[in-house]
């Protein structure tokens, strides 16, 4: 064997284990793109229809001057105790009792 066969030879062998390195990388590949996809599926949005009656919420009624408040309104704390009652309820359920909206807090 010449000094040129055995650097040939030496070539042809790092060569080969390159190709077997390529392929155990391309070999690997295929695993990788058939996992899973990261991407989340969007979830479908839900439209909540509004109701015919406005959903109950927390209110102050003054049952004197016949008004319903926000709780945070500022005409909450002048409001008797005897003539206060808080509810959950809906807009248009106070409506229906006779309570009238109140000017300041606008519920
Ligand atoms: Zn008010």
């Amino acid at each position: 064997m010449t000094e040129k066969q055995k650097i040939a030879a030496t070539l042809a062998a790092f060569a080969a284990t390159l190709l077997i390195a390529l392929v155990t990388i391309l070999g690997m590949a295929p695993s990788r793109a058939a996992a899973p996809d990261p991407t989340p599926t969007p979830s479908p949005t839900v439209y909540v229809m509004p109701l015919e009656t406005s959903p109950p919420q927390d209110y102050v009624l003054n049952n004197h001057t016949k008004r319903f408040h926000y709780p945070d309104c500022r005409s909450v704390p002048e409001i008797a105790e005897k003539n206060r009652e808080d509810v959950f309820a809906s807009r248009d359920e106070l409506l229906a009792r006779g309570f009238k909206s109140c000017g300041n807090c606008k519920p």
